[in-house]
């Protein structure tokens, strides 16, 4: 039996991965669930998995969450604030920790997984963007097992050699693959992304996702996310990682071989594959994935990046080999930018032109601790806030 823990259980990777775990009940049992404030959700979940703890970043939400739970008489304790997303990602009981806040906030509850040497199914990406460093050395300090959710490098990870030791060359690898939808604006003209949307970002074409990483998408900000992401669990160098744009979204990434293979991993676009070969890892289970039709499916496509209509990805793929904090500030950059495009006090183009002026506007540093980095992204933040405020009121500002 596995005892898991479920950060950011309310989301879509949460769901998912309760969609997986309640088709295998003799196989995992969850000992925490968390979420930030949708205490309904987490409540219906409560009733479902009985979990040991239920922590809700909210207090007032983890007031009702208490009430409800002594009212359906279940043992569940619920706790509440950061503290206690750390505590349940560490405690001795639990085996994995399935790592899927969305943004910054999941680096501490991420990080003290991999402290305490859990297995790590780790969907947070930002986790790495800010502070690959630091959390590839807490992994290996720890002996933490570090299993990629994310579909483009579970992919990846199951195309690579079975006991990939972090060496590319050394594995004849010569270069990563990783694919692209191009999101749901692959074939819009510029002119025409000024005036787009939250609800048009979010609308992916082929993955259902939180509002967050559907903006990303729609900027390609993700995939220059994943760029490092893949940086970082694989050993990879900036230059040996190609995006490759696949709009059907079967393939979900690729490593190609100096012998001249190419290895794919394909299936449909459903998180339950990723997510059940990572719970089940090394074996394989049942997920509740509809098979691949490839008669469906019929033909696959590749186009290369467009970097002039999707600056994001180009921003990506500077802050990574500029190192150091570069990429904490990117990734601070775009959330704040993301939120306020959200909040439609930004326009869509208007994302990566911040993004591109915080980047230039602030120093690169080298990583040495964590503090680097959380001060890293405390300016980055600062920055691109007091712009965002700017763009809103100029008259008032100038
Ligand atoms: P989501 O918005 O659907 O869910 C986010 C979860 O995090 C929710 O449970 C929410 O309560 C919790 N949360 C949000 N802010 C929090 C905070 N400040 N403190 C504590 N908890 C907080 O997001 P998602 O789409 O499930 O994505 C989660 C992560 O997985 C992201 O890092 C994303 O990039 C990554 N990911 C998602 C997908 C996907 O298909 N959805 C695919 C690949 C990677
Ligand atoms: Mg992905």
């Amino acid at each position: 039996m596995m005892n898991l823990t479920i950060l950011g259980s309310t989301g879509s990777i949460g769901c998912s991965t309760l969609d997986v775990v309640a088709r295998h009940p003799d196989k995992y049992r969850v000992t925490a669930l968390t979420a930030q404030c949708r205490d309904e959700v987490l409540f219906e979940q409560c009733v479902n998995f009985e979990p040991r703890y239920a922590v809700l970043l909210d207090k007032a939400a983890a007031a009702r969450l208490a009430q409800k739970i002594a009212g359906a008489n279940l043992a569940t304790e619920v706790l509440c604030g950061v503290e206690a997303l750390e505590r349940v990602a560490s405690l001795p009981e639990v085996d994995a920790v399935m790592a899927a806040i969305v943004g910054a906030a999941g680096l501490h509850p991420t990080l003290a997984a991999a402290r305490a040497g859990k297995k790590i199914l780790l969907a947070n990406k930002e986790t790495l963007v800010m502070a690959g460093a630091v959390f590839m050395d807490a992994v290996r300090a720890s002996g933490s097992v570090l299993l990629p959710i994310d579909s483009e490098h579970n992919a990846i990870f199951q195309a690579l050699p079975h006991h990939y030791s972090g060496n590319l060359a050394a594995s004849g690898v010569s270069k990563i693959l990783l694919t692209a939808s191009g999101g749901p604006f692959r074939n819009t003209p510029l002119s025409e992304l000024q005036n787009i949307t939250p609800e048009q970002a979010c609308a992916h074409p082929n993955w259902v996702m939180g509002r967050k990483i559907s903006v990303d998408s729609a900027t390609m900000m993700n995939k220059g996310l994943e760029v490092i992401e893949a940086h970082w669990l694989f050993n990879a160098p900036a230059d040996s990682i190609q995006v490759v744009v696949h709009p059907q979204s079967v393939i979900h990434s690729l490593v190609q071989y100096v012998d001249g293979s190419v290895i794919a991993q394909m299936g449909n676009p459903d998180m339950r594959t990723p997510i059940a070969y990572a719970l089940a890892y090394p074996g394989r289970m049942v997920s509740g994935v509809e098979p691949l039709d490839l008669f469906k499916v019929a033909t696959l496509d590749f186009e290369a990046p467009d970097f002039e209509s999707f600056p994001c990805l180009k921003l990506a793929y500077q802050a990574l080999r500029a190192g150091g904090t570069a990429p904490a500030v990117l990734n601070a950059a775009n959330e704040v930018a993301v939120a306020a495009f959200l909040d439609r006090q930004i326009s869509f183009l208007a994302i990566p032109r911040l993004i591109e002026e915080v980047l230039a506007a602030l120093p690169v540093v080298a990583v040495n601790t964590l503090d680097d980095v959380l001060s890293a992204d405390a300016a980055a933040r600062k920055v691109t806030l007091e712009r965002v405020r700017q763009m809103i009121s100029p008259v008032f500002t100038a």
